[in-house]
This record gives structure tokens, C-alpha cells and sequence, in this order.
């Protein structure tokens, strides 16, 4: 049982300024494993006082100098890869060898893409008669989800440094603890007093009083459609810019004509894939009418390979969700996809054989799954594939973007031409073809109501830059 009261602000850990406590629940056992102060408005004060304060010497450092520093930071965090991924394994439930691979590799590859990235970048052009400055917009405010919780720290933090902004984290509630060793990664790292500070707390507490700060310029926002709504208003009333990172609902195209067997096999993976608590998981599969069956049945095999496990074991795919609220909602959907017409054809809403504790979903098959069904227009967030049929072409386009939301998806086909052509005419923000790899540094971000702005690579450091034309 881990007991914190600090918080990280302007270089040191500090007391928080109430004694309020957050419990860390282990969703695998139930138990607590640790707590964390709940700061308020009094400690966001506090770490944006210092931000601000360490604002103008941290974007007047040469960009070599600060990719020095984030080349430091990529070090620490690679230094601590299995404190990492035991972390996430204890507060978030992953399996540990997907920790290992996902939590803890991935973000030390974008801390190093932005290492690279800080001294590259482009910060000043000439455009006819004009020298054109990009340069960092300010104090970030950043606000971010228990999914992929490393991660989505360093997709904000590691390119506002980069840009020369000064950061204040509020990281989600279930997942404080890996946000810990980020900050004394940090202080490793030797970044300067006050360039990164962070406050844990409650979203409505800690959060809101972030976003609403006067001394911040820009809040990056990643979490549910629901409050980054709250978020974009309050921001924007203020004349802020924003990005909000929100909610998915991707579709997986199988066209005639992909290899179905594989194609079905990685499209259920990739929703199994972190207990189905990935933003961008492709939890609509589409299937031609022709090959339909057969897609569903290699589904279901598929989707029974993964066992619900006590994610320590290096062997388990599917660990619980991140808590009992989340267990209630994803199991909520199942039983209104059944309710609504859809076939149960793997999983179920009930727990697991032989699971007395944690937080355990069966991963779970819908077929028959329509359109107008809540089960193809809402996120579940959980271990659940909707598979959906279609007769032609066109019809596969009309479904794919029939969504509110546009976060990601995939496209298989006979050839990648063919499927590139199909993903030209998806509104979404990221298209994998025929089984295309992850990239770090493709811009990452929502079409429609999945959010606003893009994150990774360059793309992702111009969201933490403002432009001034100088004409000579
Ligand atoms: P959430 O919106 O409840 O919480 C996200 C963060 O916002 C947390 O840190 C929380 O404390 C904070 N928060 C809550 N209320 C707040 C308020 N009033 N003011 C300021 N901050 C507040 O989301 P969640 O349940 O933690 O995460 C799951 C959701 O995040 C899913 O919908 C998922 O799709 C989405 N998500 C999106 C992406 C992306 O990149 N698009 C990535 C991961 C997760």
C-alpha cells in the first residue's frame, strides 16, 4: 500500500493543501493499493503560479536544449520500464506482458520521438517578405483519461515541452500512481523548477479549477465526449485554444475479396486489446453479407481465446476493466444489444466462470447488430465487437459513417489500392490498411464529435505553437 501526499510543483514534491485522499483500487483484486492527495483549487493555484513562472525561460532555451532535456526525460522513463507496466498492471488492470509492450514502451517512443522532433522542428520560415515565428502558446493545462494512462501524459506533455511550453497535469483518478513516476521521471530528467507540475484530484474538482484557471492558455483535453463538451465551452468562452481527444465508435471494413481469417482475427484483438478500453478500437466490424457467417463464427472462436486472467500472469490477454462502475456499464450494453436483437455468439453479461473478485468482463460477440441499435452508436468501452452486415459497397460506406463519432478505423481488402480508395471516403481521423502498423508519429485525432485537433509527431508539437509574421 502505497501512501502519497505530495504533489509535484515548481520542482519538488510539496503537501497538497487539503488533506482530502484519493484510494487506488486494484480492479483485478479489489483492493486498495494505495492513495493520493485530492488536490483542489488551492494546489492548481499553486502549480499554475509556478508554470507561468517558468514560462519565459523555458521558451527562450535554444530548441537543442530542450530536446536535450526531453532525450533525458525518454531515458528516466525507459530506466523505469517495469515499475511502469507493474504500475499500470496494479491501478489499471493490463495484462503485463500488453503493459509492458503498450503502457510502458510506447510512451518512452514518443517521449524520443519528441527528443528528435524539438531540435527538427521548423520554429521559424520565410514566407515572401515575412519571417513567420512558431511559438509556444503559453501554460497548458492538461487533462487526461485512466486508459492509457502513461501515454496519454507524455502525448501531451513531451510535445509542450518541446514546443517550449510549461505544463500542469491533472491526470484521471484511477491511475495517479503511474503519473507519480512520470513526475520523477521528470525530476531526473532535469527539467527546470515549474516547466512540468502535477496535481492529482477529482475531475470536477482539480480539473474543473484547471480549465477554468486565468493563467492558463491552452487546456488539452482526453477523456469522454460527455466532458470535453464542458471543457470546449469553457475554454472556448474564454478565448483559449483547446484539443479535445474524445470518444470512438471505429469501424472495421472487411471488403470482399481481404483475407477474412485474418482480418476478423487482428479486428478482434485489437477491441480485446486492453479490456476494450481503447479509445480508437474498432468495435463496429463490418462484414459483406456473402462472407458474413463464416466472419462470425471465426469471431466468436476468436474472441473465446481470451480468457479473463489475473493480469500478473504473463500468459493472460484480457485483464478486468478499470473499475466496478465501468463493469456496470459494459455489461448494461451487452444486455441492451440482446435486448435491442443483436445474438449473443461469445461472452455474455454475466462474470466469468470461476471469477470470485475484479472488475471481469467476458469478452463478448454481438452478431445481427444494426445500425439504429445503441450497441452500434455508443461506446461501450469494453471487451464487446458488434459485428454488422452489409450487401454492397456503398451501403458499407452509409454504415461506416453513420456515427457521431470519426476517431479511427481499418479497411482490408483484395489490395491496398482498393482499400485506400474505400478509407479516402471515411470521416474519420486515422484509416488502418490491411493491418497497417501503429505509427508514433501519424497525427492522432477525431472527424465529428470525437474531438478537436490531432497529437504525436509534428502535428501534434503545432497544437502547443502560435504563429507571428514579422514583415521586413
Ligand atoms: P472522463 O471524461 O470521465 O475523465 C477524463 C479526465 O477528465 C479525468 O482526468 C477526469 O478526472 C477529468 N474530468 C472529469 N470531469 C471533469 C471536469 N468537470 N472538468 C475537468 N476535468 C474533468 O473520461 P474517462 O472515463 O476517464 O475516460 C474514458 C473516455 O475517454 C472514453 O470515452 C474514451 O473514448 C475517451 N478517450 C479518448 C481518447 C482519445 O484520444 N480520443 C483517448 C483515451 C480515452
Amino acid at each position: 500500500m502505497q501512501a502519497h501526499n505530495g504533489m509535484y510543483i515548481d520542482g519538488e514534491w510539496r503537501p497538497a493543501a487539503s488533506d482530502g485522499t484519493i484510494e487506488v483500487v486494484n480492479p483485478a483484486t479489489e483492493e486498495i493499493i494505495g492513495t493520493v492527495p485530492a488536490g483542489t483549487a488551492e494546489d492548481v493555484d499553486a502549480a499554475v503560479r509556478a508554470a507561468r513562472a517558468a514560462l519565459p525561460g523555458w521558451a527562450a532555451t535554444p530548441p537543442a536544449d530542450r530536446a536535450a532535456r526531453i532525450g533525458a526525460l525518454h531515458d528516466a522513463l525507459a530506466a523505469r520500464r517495469e515499475t511502469i507496466a507493474a504500475t499500470v498492471t496494479a491501478e489499471l488492470g493490463a495484462p503485463v506482458s500488453f503493459a509492458r509492450a503498450v503502457h510502458a514502451d510506447l510512451p518512452v517512443t514518443v517521449a524520443g520521438t519528441y527528443a528528435r522532433l524539438a531540435a527538427e522542428h521548423p520554429f521559424e520560415e520565410e514566407l515572401g517578405t515575412s519571417r513567420v515565428l512558431h511559438e509556444p502558446v503559453g501554460v497548458v493545462g492538461a487533462v487526461t483519461p485512466w486508459n492509457y494512462p502513461l501515454h496519454q501524459i507524455v502525448a501531451k506533455v513531451a510535445p509542450a515541452l518541446a514546443a517550449g511550453c510549461t505544463v500542469v497535469l491533472k491526470p484521471a483518478e484511477d491511475t495517479p500512481l503511474v503519473a507519480r513516476l512520470f513526475a520523477e521521471a521528470v525530476a531526473e530528467a532535469g527539467l527546470p523548477a515549474g516547466t512540468f507540475n502535477l496535481v492529482t484530484g477529482l475531475g470536477p474538482v482539480a480539473g474543473q479549477a484547471l480549465v477554468e484557471h486565468a493563467g492558463v492558455d491552452m487546456v488539452s483535453f482526453t477523456g469522454s465526449t460527455a466532458v470535453g463538451r464542458r471543457v470546449g465551452a469553457i475554454v472556448g468562452g474564454a478565448v483559449k485554444r483547446v484539443a479535445l481527444e474524445l470518444g470512438g465508435k471505429s469501424a472495421n471494413v472487411l471488403l470482399p475479396g481481404a483475407d477474412l481469417v485474418k482480418a476478423v482475427k487482428i479486428g478482434v484483438g485489437n477491441v480485446m486489446a486492453n479490456s476494450g478500453q481503447t479509445c480508437s478500437a474498432w468495435t463496429r466490424m463490418l462484414v459483406h453479407a456473402d462472407v458474413y457467417d463464416e466472419a462470425v463464427e471465426i469471431a466468436a472462436a476468436a474472441a473465446a481465446k481470451y480468457a479473463p486472467g489475473d493480469p500478473t500472469d504473463p500468459a493472460t490477454r484480457l485483464g478486468p476493466v478499470v473499475n466496478a462502475g465501468q463493469r456496470e456499464r459494459v455489461t448494461g450494453y451487452i444486455r441492451t444489444g440482446v435486448e435491442e436483437g443483436a445474438t449473443l455468439v461469445a461472452g455474455g453479461p454475466e462474470a466469468p466462470e470461476g471469477v470470485e473478485r475484479g472488475y471481469y468482463v467476458r469478452p463478448t460477440v454481438l452478431a445481427g447488430v444494426t445500425p439504429e441499435m445503441t450497441v452500434a452508436r455508443e461506446e461501450i468501452f469494453g471487451p464487446v465487437l458488434s459485428v454488422m452486415r452489409y450487401e454492397d459497397t456503398e451501403e458499407a460506406v452509409r454504415i461506416a459513417n453513420d456515427s457521431e463519432y470519426g476517431l479511427a478505423g481499418a479497411v482490408w481488402a483484395a489490395d491496398d489500392e482498393e482499400a485506400v480508395a474505400f478509407a479516402r471516403r471515411l470521416e474519420t481521423g486515422q484509416v488502418d490498411i490491411n493491418g497497417g502498423r501503429f505509427n508514433p508519429l501519424a497525427p492522432f485525432g477525431g472527424y465529428k464529435r470525437s474531438g478537436v485537433g490531432r497529437e504525436l509527431g509534428p502535428h501534434g508539437l503545432a497544437e502547443y505553437l502560435q504563429t507571428k509574421s514579422l514583415q521586413l
